[in-house]
């Protein structure tokens, strides 16, 4: 079979981006912006649908086996719901993955480990996620604290956790497989992670959900979005991991960063860009 998807090698291990489909969000929900500000910024970028949020998840593929980041919305919500079909045009089946690391465990990243039934769609996978944001989720304080909306997602993720219960590995920060390293980004949730992906010469950050709209945030990363745990916490994260990727010119791959998936970020008179090169 034919496919064609974004993707890059770092020495032996291959990374490929995976499109789930899209959700949309208004730009009522985003703060420290006003929404004529939003869509003058997503025409100038030449975005049709100003308002659509892209869902990537990225396969790695090293030595054999199959590790997936994130797994997309799954069709939660009508949201995405195209890894599974995406998979097996590169002849990939659910099981075949290995592993599943989990950025955060918001409905459009994990969504995609259950299918209609209820089931465990990766069923031989191990799933990797923060301790912080495990335990944040299964706490019955936290849960009597928020509002309705946020509990319908405490209740996917302890669903999925108790599907894969016998699987789980709960990290913190730090080498998680051979080559790929845990980075806690946090504030978007408790334990909101990054992983960067070593090569031999060159590596690769897959940031998570450090923007959802790229070129809003990028061009003024104190937009916060409605989503995020820690507002403040967020946009501090976010200002720091822009500085660091642009000043050591670090490839960056996001959940939220367009079809294209993977870029370089720049340094702009004010705010940032992204660069889309090979
Ligand atoms: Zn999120
Ligand atoms: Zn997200």
């Amino acid at each position: 079979m034919n496919a064609s998807f974004p993707a890059r090698d770092l020495g032996n291990t291959r990374v490929i981006a995976l499109s789930d489909g899209y959700l949309e969000v208004g730009f009522n929900m985003l703060s420290n912006v006003d929404e004529k500000e939003c869509e003058k910024i997503q025409r100038d970028a030449e975005i049709s649908e100003l308002n659509a949020v892209h869902i990537n998840t990225f396969l790695v593929r090293r030595n054999g086996r199959n590790i997936l980041i994130d797994s997309g919305a799954g069709g939660v919500k009508g949201w995405g719901g195209r890894l599974v079909a995406n998979l097996g045009k590169l002849n990939i089946q659910p099981e075949n993955i290995d592993a599943v690391l989990l950025t955060h465990a918001h409905p459009d990243h994990i969504g995609g480990l259950l299918n209609s039934e209820g089931e465990a769609v990766f069923n031989r996978a191990e799933l990797i996620i923060s301790s912080d944001e495990f335990n944040y989720l299964e706490s019955d304080e936290n849960f009597a604290a928020v509002s309705d909306r946020i509990k319908g997602n405490f209740l996917l993720a302890r669903s999925i956790f108790k599907k894969y219960q016998k699987k789980i590995r709960l990290i913190e920060s730090g080498e998680v497989f051979p080559g790929i390293f845990a980075i806690p980004l946090k504030g978007h949730t408790p334990g909101h992670t990054g992983y960067r992906i070593e090569g031999d010469q060159s590596s690769l950050l897959i940031w998570g959900d450090i923007v959802h709209f790229p070129h809003i945030q990028l061009s003024r990363p104190e937009v916060a979005i409605a989503f995020d745990y820690d507002p403040q916490m967020a946009a501090e994260t976010r200002s720091g991991v822009l500085e660091a990727v642009s000043s050591d010119k670090v490839l960056v791959g996001g959940m939220h960063f367009g079809e294209q998936a993977f870029g370089y970020i720049e340094k702009r008179e004010s705010g940032y860009g992204i660069v889309h090169k090979e």
